[in-house]
């Protein structure tokens, strides 16, 4: 079975009547780019920067970052490379920031992401400043964390833009149309109002982890509750169906980025609600593919209108299951 998915290495990931269908990886550590490649990904969805923040005590300054993406850039060559400002804070920790972020009652609803970003903007601008140097070696954009209103778009463009002068002033090369810049959408409160942070965002990628986790009131992290993460809950499905309805109405990029992307079984909803892009740890990049050259574009949107008539999350897991075998 594996020589069998192996060989589907190269072929077009299109469903069987023809739609495109881009498949990229999320990156968390540099090591993890030569199994996305051999993998067929066409692209980085979600290259979560903090790994160039963790086991160090000390913070990278643009200089050191420049280098790790720019590496990582080149040996993409050419495919696009979406690039996420720093989300360190609850579940995800760096020693140099420890103490800007204190111990708050609740490291899931605290100063974590864009919110650390702004409440240090130094911390923007050496990640904007490396992030924009890197993108002369390709094809980047750049992708917010943890985006609640459009207020922390426009202050974070506000910066981008300075930075790129700054840059421009200091004699670096950097492409004369920045790069798109974009929201992950990961909180209920941006997802409902998907159509405020539209004006400020050139691309949007939902994040289900963090989606379910503060839908469902579900703390990704604790084992008491984990069988409770339940990304088929009707409010999580109908956040992700909106979201990329009004991307696609809008002309606006969209990709699903979260776990929810690599597994196989939620291909058919997802093409029904009308995405293209997903984005998944490398090793499930196969599977997503043979799973969705099988598809119907229309059966899909017939089978996803089904499942979203359900109230019963258990009952749409069975419907789901129920498609993937008629497939
Ligand atoms: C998500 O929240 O779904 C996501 C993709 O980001 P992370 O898992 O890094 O929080
Ligand atoms: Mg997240």
């Amino acid at each position: 079975a594996r020589n069998k998915l192996a060989s589907l290495r190269d072929v077009p990931s299109a469903t069987r009547d023809g739609v495109d269908i881009d498949l990229h990886a999320n990156i968390e550590l540099p090591i993890e780019l030569s199994a996305a490649l051999e993998n067929g990904a066409t692209g980085i969805g979600l290259l979560r920067s903090e790994f160039m923040f963790m086991n160090k005590d000390y913070l990278p300054d643009e200089d050191e970052q420049y280098a790790e993406l720019a590496d990582i850039v080149k040996r993409m060559d050419g495919k696009p490379v979406t690039i996420r400002t720093l989300d360190i804070g609850g579940e995800k920790l760096a020693v140099a920031l420890q103490a800007d972020m204190g111990t708050g009652p609740n490291p899931a609803l605290g100063l974590r992401g864009v919110r650390l970003s702004l409440r240090k903007p130094e911390l923007l601008e050496a990640q904007f400043g490396a992030i924009l140097r890197a993108s002369l070696h390709g094809k980047v954009r750049v992708l917010i964390p943890m985006v609640v209103s459009v207020h922390e778009m426009t202050r974070a463009r506000h910066i981008y833009e300075a930075v790129a002068k700054r840059l421009r002033k200091q004699g670096h090369a950097i492409p004369d149309d920045l790069p798109p810049l974009g929201a992950m959408i990961e909180i209920p409160a941006a997802a409902i109002a998907v159509d405020t942070l539209a004006r400020e965002c050139d691309f949007f990628a939902i994040g289900t982890n963090d989606l379910t986790q503060y839908t469902l009131a579900i703390d990704r992290t604790d084992d008491q509750v984990a069988g409770l993460f339940d990304p088929l809950h009707p409010s999580v499905l109908r956040l992700i169906r909106d979201v990329i309805k009004l991307s696609n109405e809008r002309g606006i990029p969209v990709s699903v980025c979260g776990e929810m992307a690599g597994d196989p079984r939620y291909i058919p909803l997802f093409i029904g609600f009308g995405l293209r892009n997903l984005s998944m740890s490398p090793v499930n990049l196969l599977l997503v593919k043979q799973r969705l050259r099988r598809l119907d574009t229309r059966n899909s949107k017939h089978q996803a209108d089904r499942v979203m008539e359900q109230w019963d999350q258990a009952r749409i897991a069975v419907m789901l299951d129920d498609f993937n075998d008629l497939a």
